[in-house]
């Protein structure tokens, strides 16, 4: 019986190598739903290819464009919010979540709520809810398994381990495309030099919050989250090479650590053919040609998203909810060159400390609805911080 799959952000850089992977066994799998954003001739050409059942656009304006370029397929076309919820309801063994966004969270927890296995790419879903997200797979009986690549190597490294005997998880740092770059620098640092990663090939947002370690910032959440370790426990090392994605350090003082090439296709492919290990178009290290691989501390000055990170893991509540919205809304004024590489962490600052002193709001229960309520708050928060500073 071929396995029933669907893919959300199919259109995206993971959802890109999810189809990769995918469309080398035809046969085996049988394709749900595929979303996407505005790309949607290109969902409709994957859609068509892995004869899906339905593709959706997350945007109403979208629909005429992908029902055209469906016509004739006999695939359905839909769009919207609701529409994306009820393709995440259809039954399915296995859904990718990779939008990119707090707009994965809900499309992520119906899937859990039908009890599929959810290959997690979209890290925002564990930063913004993640109890209710852990609690709603545990309820459906719903299996979570990690796509970011240091949580898929910290989950291997774990494999057989006893959690309790885990002193420290490393967690490794590119450094992103500032990493030489002298501070005074970062300042003028445009939105061109931003998106280029020396290392990974990923989607705009996400290369961008590896320059300002806003990614990394999110990660060490995620960690805690997903793994249930103390803040304490878990570290950020540098290592420009992207060999070693993560390592965990046991009681005894063995370190396991992962080593693999940069492609995000282990990591999918390892949530994908879990818990068995199937063969992988990657690449086979030679570790003799690569020599030497180096490691350094970040420097927290030239990185305050990871000092962000601590304080909004000691907050806990929605603080990690108020903490990537802020984030979301900053970078989408950075990309539309509002704002300066810099003045991101410095408005998610500001953003963080105002909602603090709103009684309440942070220790709310996490429910859905007050996780997409204060997502909304904090974002007009964050216009209202950037409007004041630009006055
Ligand atoms: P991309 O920007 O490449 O792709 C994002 C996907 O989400 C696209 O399919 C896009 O559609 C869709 N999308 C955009 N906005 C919305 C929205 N408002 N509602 C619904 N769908 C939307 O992102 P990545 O693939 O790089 O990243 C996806 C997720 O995976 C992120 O959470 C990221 O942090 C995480 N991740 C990514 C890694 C990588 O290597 N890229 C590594 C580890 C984690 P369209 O393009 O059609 O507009
Ligand atoms: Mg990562």
């Amino acid at each position: 019986m071929p396995r029933r799959i669907s893919i959300f952000g199919a259109t995206g850089s993971i959802g890109q190598n999810t189809i990769d992977l995918i469309a080398r066994a035809p046969e085996a799998y049988q394709v749900v739903a595929l979303s996407g954003g505005r790309n949607v001739e290109h969902l409709a050409r994957d859609a068509i290819k892995l004869k899906a059942e339905i593709a959706v656009t997350a945007f109403d304006e979208e629909l005429d464009a992908l029902q055209s370029a469906l016509a004739g397929s006999g695939i359905e076309a839909a769009a919207g919010q609701t529409a994306l919820l009820e393709a995440a309801r259809r039954p399915a063994d296995w859904v990718m979540s990779a939008i990119v966004g707090a707009a994965g969270l809900a499309p992520g927890l119906a899937a859990l709520e039908q009890g599929a296995t959810l290959a997690l790419a979209n890290k925002e879903t564990l930063v913004c809810a993640g109890k209710l997200v852990l609690e709603t797979a545990e309820r459906h009986g719903a299996a979570l398994l990690p796509v970011d690549s240091e949580h898929s190597a910290i989950f291997q490294a774990l494999i057989g381990e006893d959690i309790s005997a885990v002193e420290r998880i490393v967690i490794t740092a590119s450094g992103g495309a500032f990493r030489d770059w002298p501070i005074n620098k970062l300042r003028d640092a445009t939105l061109a030099e931003a998106s280029c990663h020396p290392n990974w090939q990923m989607g705009q947002r996400i290369t961008i919050d590896s320059a300002s370690m806003f990614n990394k910032a999110l990660e060490v959440i995620e960690t805690r989250e997903f793994f249930g370790v103390e803040p304490e426990q878990i570290e950020v090392l540098v290592h420009p090479e992207s060999m070693i994605h993560a390592l965990v350090g046991f009681c005894d003082g063995a370190l396991m650590a992962h080593v693999g090439p940069p492609d995000m296709r282990h990591a999918i492919g390892f949530a994908l053919h879990h818990p068995e290990r199937r063969s992988l178009p990657v690449e086979r290290l030679d570790l003799a040609r690569i020599g030497a691989l180096t490691f350094h501390e970040p420097d927290l000055a030239r990185y305050p998203a990871l000092r962000l990170a601590r304080d909004v893991m000691q907050r806990g509540g929605l603080a990690g909810c108020v903490f990537n919205a802020a984030k979301e809304r900053s970078l989408d004024a950075f990309i539309e060159g509002r704002i300066g590489f810099l003045e991101m962490a410095a408005v998610v600052e500001d953003v963080l400390e105002r909602i603090e002193g709103e009684s309440g709001l942070i220790d709310a229960s996490m429910t859905l609805d007050n996780v997409l309520q204060t997502d909304h708050l904090a974002r007009s928060y964050a216009d209202r911080v950037m409007t004041e500073r630009a006055g």
